[in-house]
């Protein structure tokens, strides 16, 4: 029984149709005696919203409170999450960054990955479902901080590498990584695969389809990412 992690961004996420669709994901992982971490964005421009909230507050929000609001977007997906699974008859359990913990610096906004205590998601993936907030973890001095916009794949990366997880997939609105971004180029190819430097490269040069710090911890840890689509049953792509 090997772990397999799966993360879903904000897309993926935006309604409870879509958690649906997420929850057939999921549940297809599990039935084949996997043990399964769930890893969660915000829903949709929940984050971009909470920054245009933000601003109707102040100009200049401290660094530490800018951290506590941005944060906010994951723990709702989270929580829906789990109570669909429960709805559908499985056991799953919600976590956010500070309840595992996922120990990170103190550069609020953009913090960095130190540490993760795996105790307590292995100690309940032997009866659960594991969903955990993505783009977020604690100081140690307990403070709450987030990874950067698009963190959430980071999230994903470090918990499969300290997990060391059989399998990484990160689900997301496209079937995998293309040569440019499909959305906008409509004669973009998809790879089949692709290495850690090259998608660096892209990453760096702004295709958001992965995290830039999400492709240096994968590589780093060597942990292959499969990406793929949550709507579109097809290969993706591996990242290795
Ligand atoms: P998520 O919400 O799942 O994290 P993102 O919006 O962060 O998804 O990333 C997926 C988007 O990345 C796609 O919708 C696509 O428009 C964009 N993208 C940019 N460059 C590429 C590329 N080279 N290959 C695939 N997708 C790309
Ligand atoms: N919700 C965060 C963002 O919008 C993190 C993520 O989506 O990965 O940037
Ligand atoms: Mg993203």
């Amino acid at each position: 029984m090997g772990i397999i992690v799966q993360k879903f961004g904000g897309s993926s996420v935006a309604d409870t149709e879509k958690l649906l669709i997420v929850c057939d994901r999921i549940i297809k992982e599990y039935k084949k005696n996997n043990k399964v971490v769930v890893v969660v964005s915000a829903q949709g421009k929940t984050t971009d919203r909470l920054i245009t909230e933000e601003k109707e507050v102040t100009d200049s929000p401290s660094a530490r409170e800018h951290d506590v609001l941005l944060s906010v977007g994951e723990q709702i997906t989270i929580s829906k999450l789990a109570m669909l699974l429960n709805k559908l008859g499985y056991n799953a359990i919600s976590y956010t960054g500070w309840q595992i913990p996922i120990k990170t610096d103190d550069i609020y906004g953009n913090a960095n990955i130190v540490d993760i205590n795996t105790d307590k998601i292995l100690k309940q993936l032997d009866n659960n479902i594991v969903i955990i907030a993505g783009f977020q973890g604690i100081t140690k001095n307990g403070d709450i901080t987030t990874l950067g916009r698009g963190g959430s794949d980071t999230t994903a990366v470090a918990l499969a590498a300290y997990l060391k997880a059989e399998k990484l997939y990160i689900y997301t609105d496209v079937d995998g990584v293309y040569s440019d971004d499909p959305h906008t180029n409509i004669n973009a190819v998809k790879y089949e695969t692709i290495s850690y430097d090259k998608m660096l490269e892209m990453s760096k040069n702004g295709a958001k389809v992965l995290h830039s710090k999400c492709v240096e911890m994968a590589k780093k840890y060597n942990v292959p990412i499969t990406v793929k689509s949550t709507f579109v049953e097809n290969e993706g792509t591996v990242v290795k």
